[in-house]
């Protein structure tokens, strides 16, 4: 998943992997928001890189 942030009303949309650099309109405000690409390099995304840490296969 993909949390996609709106930049005018803050609200935060999930939305699936694969729909990276789409726009979409906002369901709060009705602005247009843009997906980011979570694995793209120099995004700038502490949250993404937080939560592939809890997932790190061990075994
Ligand atoms: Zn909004």
């Amino acid at each position: 998943m993909i949390a996609a942030k709106c930049a005018e009303c803050g609200h935060v949309h999930k939305v699936k992997d694969g729909n990276e650099g789409r726009k979409f309109n906002c369901r709060q405000c009705k602005a247009t928001v843009k997906i980011p690409s979570p694995s793209a390099s120099g995004g700038g995304g502490e949250a993404f890189e937080e939560e592939a840490a809890c997932q790190t296969p061990g075994t």
